[in-house]
């Protein structure tokens, strides 16, 4: 059995509790035009170019059989021709600049498990584990199975960070292997929903409904993207969907932030949609936090996490 992941990230301290490794699995179901990890929507490897790393060395020049690249030493220009490229990733092992990455690696549970494992020290001094995230990680649902059964037996905590956007299988198949979901819900009208995802939100809640009936713990997690669901009559009609789930420990907004514009760059990716959004204030995510009734909520500050419960608000600095 194999996978596709496109990064394995350590130290990350926002992906569940505790020090954790984050291992992001290629694919997705979804096409939110915020994405901010665009190299993880197709499973086919990708290859990133970030011209502002290039320092024309040459290097990538002289292994490509397929001539995609071109430098000019006159003018400093480096003209990377995507179409002719077989992704074949020669080029990404000869730049030490890190300008060129091959973005999709195929890999084994058990040699996942091998680098994961490696900071176990980490998990046991801090309460973390093992994160699987994307993409959708359940798109691989088989793999990720396997994946946290061995990590299981060796007794590391294990979660996902799933959109839910998979078929009941996919998720039922993966509980008892997992000790927390993160799971995102976007929009509480189907049809906004799929006009900002490309999906309706049906599926999403049914199977919200399964890990509820699961007894797993589960967190909501809620992209808070501008002019799609930033106001108070969308959060009000969120917090009326889910006001049948009885279970989750949490709901954390998530403001949209700006970091994933170069990925777009470096993928010759359009992303006109993304320039006239900016990240929500403060003063935004409060009043939209104030819109829950049933449920605990928390978004991030900076180095602060700042609490909502019953309309109180609490900011903790972060250890
Ligand atoms: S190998 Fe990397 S740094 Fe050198 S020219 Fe190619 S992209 Fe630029
Ligand atoms: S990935 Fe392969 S084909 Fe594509 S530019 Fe690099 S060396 Fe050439």
């Amino acid at each position: 059995m194999t996978g596709t992941i496109f990064d394995i990230q350590r130290m990350s301290l926002h992906d569940g509790p505790g020090i954790r490794t984050t291992v992001f699995f290629k694919g997705c179901s979804m096409h939110c035009f915020w994405c901010h990890n665009p190299e993880s929507l197709s499973v086919e490897p990708d290859i990133q170019f970030f011209a502002d790393r290039c320092i024309l060395c040459g290097r990538c020049q002289e292994v490509c059989d397929r001539y995609c690249h071109s430098i000019d030493q006159k003018t400093r220009v480096h003209d990377f021709k995507r179409d002719s490229c077989t992704k074949c990733g020669k080029c990404t092992q000869t730049c030490a600049a890190g300008s060129l990455i091959k973005t999709g690696e195929v890999i084994t549970p058990e040699e996942l498990v091998k680098i994961v494992i490696r900071d176990r020290v980490f998990f046991e001094h801090s309460g973390g584990g093992v994160t699987a995230s994307g993409g959708e990680p359940l798109l691989q649902s088989a793999f990720v199975q396997r994946f946290f059964a061995i990590l299981k037996q060796q007794g590391i905590h294990t979660a996902v960070e799933t959109a839910l956007n998979v078929s009941p299988e996919s998720l039922t198949a993966v509980i008892p292997f997992t000790d927390l979901f993160l799971a995102d819900i976007k929009h509480p009208d189907p049809d906004r929903h799929r006009s900002a995802t490309g999906v309706t939100n049906e599926l999403i809640f049914g199977n919200f409904r399964i890990l509820e009936q699961s007894g797993r713990p589960y967190v909501i997690r809620v992209p808070v993207v501008p002019g799609v669901n930033d106001s108070e009559t969308v959060m009000r009609a969120l917090s009326t969907r889910i006001g049948s789930l009885l279970h989750p420990l949490y709901l954390e907004l998530m403001p949209y932030h700006e970091y994933g514009l170069k990925k777009y760059n470096s993928l010759s990716r359009e992303h006109s949609a993304l320039d006239a959004l900016h990240p929500p204030s403060k003063d935004t995510l409060v009043r939209l936090a104030k819109c829950y009734d049933t449920v605990k909520v928390i978004f991030r500050d900076g180095a602060k996490t700042v609490t909502v419960s019953g309309g109180v608000l609490c900011e903790k600095e972060e250890p």
